[in-house]
């Protein structure tokens, strides 16, 4: 009797010191293998998100006439006739909501606003306020309006549909492409908007490249999606990497953008052509890092280290040669493989936001991003990567 009052105790204040949990599908759900949304739990005590779903720092308004989207001087707040407010069920929560309903459209975004902010200002070890406060107290999260594409700027983020197919597909059911926005916010928080003179062509690139790999971040932030890559490639990322094979093994947006080999002169000028390269080295970075980490706790035999630039020296034939692992090994190295993936993706994370106290958005350069991010590196608890990272940027065409 006494075991089980204790055990009802302890759960109970665990629940209520956790936040409040929503549902949020870490990719769209026609996406093979993430049909069902997951738990996630945002930084606030149950009870203290209202209807809407609102918090201190962001509301959802879900207009039921189509809205133009915004642009500068027309902002918001949407002042238009709204779709009912999302409301949580009595426990404060907000994961009770019917996927399929306009209601869980709506927590779904809100959900994942909320996810990417945590997620960046851990990373960054403070609050990162909206840059647009002096104006806006809060983002207003607009979930749905036929517009096939999604956008933040000044006080919001707004998701139209993916109509490339016969049944338009929300935006806010797709956490890649909130995450993408979100990041964008982050950004303007950290850096600000450039105050003297117009931005040069390497601020608007960095912000799509940092944009990509946050959105990746966030997703290795879901078990599931940590699960499925990983046993999907038995954990061999780097030979993955290497061939440039994984973007087309893999089914998650992220990867698929991330995973190439494209240096700087390999590129034009447009925006989101100019930021691959710079995106793609985050990416080497990342895999590189896993591998160094696997090969210190003893879980692969092979160093990056000892090679200047993998890429280059050992053939893809070799790399898989020497990675390759039996479906019954992996099986039971799976839990401490991803755990390695996961300190990877936290080294990097931590380093990026990091690196935004040494970078300014006036004049910003790839090569000042890049100096950061090293600079970034080598002041702080992960500087035994910092060598590692700066090789990535390096090769990909950067300093
Ligand atoms: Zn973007």
């Amino acid at each position: 009797m006494a075991a089980s009052a204790t055990w009802s105790l302890d759960a109970g204040s665990t629940a209520a010191s956790s936040g409040t949990r929503f549902l949020v599908y870490p990719q769209p759900p026609f996406v093979p293998g993430y049909e069902r949304p997951e738990p996630v739990w945002l930084p606030f005590p149950p009870g203290e998100i209202a209807p809407g779903p609102e918090s201190r720092l962001a509301y959802v308004r879900d207009p039921i006439l189509p809205k133009a989207p915004y642009e500068s001087p027309y902002l918001p707040p949407y002042r238009g006739l709204s779709h009912p407010r999302a409301e949580p069920g009595p426990d404060g929560h907000f994961d009770h909501l019917e996927p399929g309903s306009r209601a869980f459209m709506a927590a779904h975004a809100f959900a994942c606003v909320h996810r990417v902010l945590d997620i960046c200002e851990n990373y960054a070890g403070r609050p990162l306020p909206w840059f647009f406060t002096s104006n806006f107290e809060k983002l207003e999260i607009v979930p749905n309006f036929p517009w096939n594409n999604a956008q933040s700027g000044f006080g919001f983020i707004e998701l139209g549909e993916d109509d490339s197919s016969d049944i338009p597909f929300p935006f806010a059911l797709n956490f890649d492409v909130i995450a993408h926005e979100v990041a964008h916010l982050v950004l303007f928080s950290a850096l600000g908007p450039p105050r003297t003179g117009a931005p040069t062509a390497d601020f608007g690139a960095y912000h799509e490249a940092v944009s990509d790999f946050l959105s990746l971040v966030g997703l290795l932030h879901f078990d599931t999606a940590l699960d499925r890559i990983l046993r999907r490639t038995r954990g061999n990322l780097l030979v993955m990497n290497e061939l440039d094979r994984f973007a087309e093994l893999t089914d998650e947006r992220q990867v698929r953008r991330l995973s190439h080999s494209l240096r700087l002169p390999d590129v034009g000028s447009e925006v989101h052509d100019r930021s691959r390269p710079f995106a793609g080295a985050f990416f080497d970075a990342l895999i590189e890092v896993y591998q160094v980490i696997l090969f210190e706790r003893g879980l692969t035999e092979l160093d990056p280290r000892d090679f200047s630039y993998l890429r280059m020296e050992l053939g893809a034939h070799e790399l898989e040669r020497q990675l390759q692992t039996t479906a019954e090994d992996y099986a039971l190295r799976h839990f401490a493989v991803k755990a390695a993936l996961a300190d990877a993706r936290d080294i990097l994370g931590r380093t990026l936001a990091r690196s935004w106290r040494f970078l300014e958005a006036d004049g910003l350069s790839f090569g000042d991003a890049r100096e950061a991010l090293v600079l970034a590196a080598r002041s702080g608890p992960d500087r035994a990567y910092a060598d590692l990272i700066a090789a990535n940027f390096a090769w990909r065409g950067f300093g």
